[in-house]
């Protein structure tokens, strides 16, 4: 089922959403731009006469009540956005009387699922060294499916919109979904959002598909790297890992960062890369400099000849020439990881260099999705949000999407 074709008038709909957002020492919400993500969920069902059961979680309480992560801190924030008043049940598994009283246009918070440990389903206080961990973990799985079903009871229809958490199968993400039939759950518009923008890249690829691995470590984009050497034309490699590759091909990389146990790793990639036939551009200068700190001294040095002392923060002019290259001519763009210590503004031209070649590249017609924490970072830091295709809500959801694993959020509604 999907979202446009459900006749909510009438129905109560309970919704996963995403309301982890930051809030300030005051309990005040210090970025609501998931609240905002999931408004057109939300409106739509409340538009149609249904009624509201939203779910969440907030922070890490680790199955347990705490205050510091108590919903209740964002009724107002909700209610305004929503422009309808919220109510609010301070026990998630408690909530039966007042989902059933709930009548049409009438909206529902639900206190942060995360206080029972059934949402995660992980048993907690056992160590799973423990011999006994095994008989725990099932018991839990147990009363998962009974959490799971209690929070089913509460609506006709379930939609999950949390796109942040559709790598965990978790109860409300996932578990519940066995309690609907197929008629009756369906994905969100953020969820549709992403998981379209995620087929663009890995299905329905448009070509020449440049892909941008940024970042500082190769190890914790290696996944990612294997998956889309089979799909990309051309794929980027930069920020620290440029120094791995650099020392692997017998490079002096001075302070730089380096994965030293990733050397025959960084030399495997250049040798895929060469079988596949997959242009990979790897930076060749750099902007060293003595210190990791914005004022440190810099000079402009290629990638393989670092003085001892100094350490590459940034891609070098010829480097930001052969990644505009790399891009510009793209129809198919995937961003992750920047390209230098963009934190520092004085190492950020690689980045810079990066982001303006995709937003020419969208502007003739790419498509250009941006994800992972940084490169969202990046983006926003540039204010040049408004001129790609796509930013992805979703860190860890998206990054493993992108490496080619099933995420059950999406599988629990949409199958394999
Ligand atoms: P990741 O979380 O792996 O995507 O890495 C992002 C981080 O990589 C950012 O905080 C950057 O400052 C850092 N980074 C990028 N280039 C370099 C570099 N040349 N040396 C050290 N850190 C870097």
């Amino acid at each position: 089922m999907t979202i446009d074709n459900f006749k909510f008038d009438g129905k109560k709909a309970i919704v996963r959403v995403d309301f982890n957002v930051p809030l300030n020492e005051e309990g005040k919400i210090t970025d609501d731009t998931r609240i905002r993500g999931a408004l057109p969920t939300l409106k739509k069902v409340l538009a149609d006469g249904g009624a509201l059961i939203i779910m969440s979680h907030m922070g890490k309480p680790k199955g347990k009540v705490n205050a510091k992560y108590s919903l209740s801190q964002i009724v107002d924030a909700v209610s305004e956005k929503l422009g309808v008043p919220v109510q609010f049940a301070p026990d998630c598994a408690k909530a039966a009387d007042a989902a059933a009283a709930l009548k049409q246009g009438e909206v529902l918070l639900l206190e942060n699922l995360r206080f029972y440990p059934e949402e995660e389903g992980k048993p907690v206080g056992i160590d799973k060294e423990d011999p006994a961990y095994a008989d725990a973990k099932k018991a839990m799985k147990e009363s998962q499916k009974e959490f799971s079903k209690t929070l089913a009871s509460y609506a006709d229809c379930y939609i999950n919109d949390a796109f942040g958490t559709a790598h965990r199968r978790h109860a409300s993400t996932a578990v519940i979904a066995d309690y609907f039939d197929e008629e009756n759950k369906m994905l969100g518009y953020l969820m549709e959002k992403e998981v379209q923008a995620v087929d663009n890249i890995l299905k329905d690829i448009k070509r020449p598909f440049t892909a941008i691995m940024g970042g500082s470590k190769v190890s914790t984009k290696i996944g990612i790297i294997e998956n889309l050497m089979d799909k990309v034309d051309n794929l980027i490699l930069c920020g620290g890992m440029t120094y791995t590759f650099a020392k692997a091909q017998g490079g002096h990389v001075g302070n730089s960062i380096v994965e030293d146990d990733k050397l025959q790793l960084a030399l495997d990639i250049i040798e895929q890369a060469k079988a596949k036939g997959v242009n990979l551009v790897l930076g060749t200068d750099c902007v060293a400099a003595d210190d990791f700190s914005n004022n440190a001294n810099t000079q402009v040095v290629p990638v393989g000849e670092i003085p001892e002392g100094w350490e590459g923060l940034d891609a070098g002019p010829e480097t930001r020439k052969l990644f505009a290259a790399a891009i510009e001519g793209a129809k198919t763009i995937l961003w992750n990881g920047p390209a230098g210590v963009f934190e520092f503004d004085n190492f950020t031209a690689g980045s810079r260099a990066i982001a303006e070649a995709i937003a020419k590249a969208t502007a003739d017609g790419a498509f250009s999705l941006i994800g992972g924490g940084d490169s969202v970072a990046c983006i926003n830091k540039f204010g040049m949000a408004e001129q790609v295709s796509y930013i992805s809500t979703g860190g860890g959801a998206l990054l493993e999407a992108i490496e080619g694993k099933v995420l059950p959020g999406v599988a629990a509604i949409k199958g394999e």
